[in-house]
């Protein structure tokens, strides 16, 4: 069997060691006699399974405990909405950073149910560099500060945390959630989509500060409220168990690797690795984004002669790179290279970019 290395956005590459596990108990989980998608929701080893990974995350984050970890579905599309619906508390307005395409659209759907600022917006930059502080129009009575720590079609990441002062500050950590410590004290609210980071797609991870939480806005249906899910585990209906259950063998997985600080110098060097390569094509390669904000998860880069790109595309896949097409909007080329990524894969990426560039050169 021959793996290749899978640089796509998402739905993307998992850890090979969580494959095989998922593989081995696949049929007959733990002496169960059935598989965990066969399962009840509400049987005692489904909820050891969803209990046991909420805690591996919580110690993975460092959650505190004053805050809810809800495991929803709807992708972080659904938070877009989400969010304001509950976070918007009687008040008129929020505040949102606009940085790319994910915080673009989640500006669309807020403009839904209240009014947004836009505190700042990186469009003058074509969205390759993050606003300066200095020029940021936060608003004091804002319901809440909303970002996107990294956008994952432009590659643009925050080296830092916004500071939002008392207003709750919200994250769609979607592309970067566990690929560095982050600490969550700072927000009141953290949501993700599983499948960058997380497992396969199909689950959505909320962190959510406990005094945000019971205040959504009437008439809205009730899977739309954190409350009701928050109040019921998150088994207020069925939740997506298999992709929990996944969820759950990659946060072990991620003990293994050192924790998220181990993983953080793990990402560090892979993405060292490939910005460095870009840098010294001697222009063959390009990468827009600001070298201050450049991703650790997302690396976008052209190529000087776009003409050579279907080429590129026909040789990296031949050689077992595969997804490396970079987003419509952009084009070019985007390798993701998120924590299931080994060091191997962004190497053999590497070694190709560098053999190509001097074959076409
Ligand atoms: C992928 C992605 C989304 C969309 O996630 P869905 O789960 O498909 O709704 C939103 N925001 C960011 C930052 C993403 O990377």
């Amino acid at each position: 069997m021959a793996r290749i290395f899978n640089f796509g956005a998402g739905p993307a590459v998992m850890p090979q060691a969580v494959l095989r596990k998922a593989q081995e108990e696949l049929v007959d989980w733990h002496g169960s006699g059935m598989s965990v998608m066969e399962m009840s929701h509400r049987g005692k080893e489904f909820l050891d399974i969803a209990a046991r990974a909420e805690a591996s995350l919580r110690t993975l984050m460092g959650i505190p405990d004053t805050y809810k970890v809800l495991f929803l579905q709807g992708g972080a599309s659904l938070q877009f909405a989400m969010v304001p619906i509950n976070l918007l508390r009687g008040k008129t307005r929020a505040d949102y950073l606009h940085t790319g395409e994910w915080s673009k659209k989640a500006i669309a759907e807020a403009r839904r149910f209240g009014e947004v600022n836009v505190v700042a917006s990186g469009e003058a930059s074509g969205f390759t560099d993050i606003p300066a502080v200095s020029d940021w129009r936060l608003d004091p009575q804002a319901a809440y500060l909303h970002y996107t720590p990294n956008e994952t079609i432009g590659g643009v990441e925050f080296p830092f945390i916004p500071d939002a002062g008392a207003v709750p500050l919200v994250a769609d950590m979607s592309s970067t959630i566990l690929s560095r410590p982050v600490d969550v004290s700072r927000f009141g609210l953290i949501y993700a989509g599983a499948q960058k980071n997380i497992g396969p797609s199909g689950l959505t991870v909320v962190i959510v500060r406990e005094d945000l939480v019971g205040q959504a806005l009437p008439g809205m249906p009730i899977m739309l409220d954190y409350r009701i899910h928050a109040d019921n585990e998150s088994m207020y209906n069925t939740p997506p168990t298999f992709p929990i259950y996944m969820a759950g063998l990659v946060f072990d997985w991620l003990k293994e690797q050192g924790g998220l600080a181990g993983m953080a110098r793990i990402n560090e060097r892979k993405a060292r690795l490939l910005y460095d390569a870009i840098e010294g094509s001697g222009g063959f390669y390009i990468c827009p984004v600001a070298k201050a904000c450049r991703s650790w998860m997302n690396v976008p880069f052209t190529l000087k002669d776009a003409g050579l790109d279907e080429a590129f595309l026909k040789e990296s896949k031949a050689a077992g790179l595969l997804q490396l097409k970079g987003h419509r909007s952009v084009g070019g080329m985007r390798a993701s290279l998120y924590n299931a990524m080994p060091e191997e894969g962004v190497a053999a990426l590497v070694d190709f970019m560098r053999d190509f560039a001097r074959r076409r050169g």
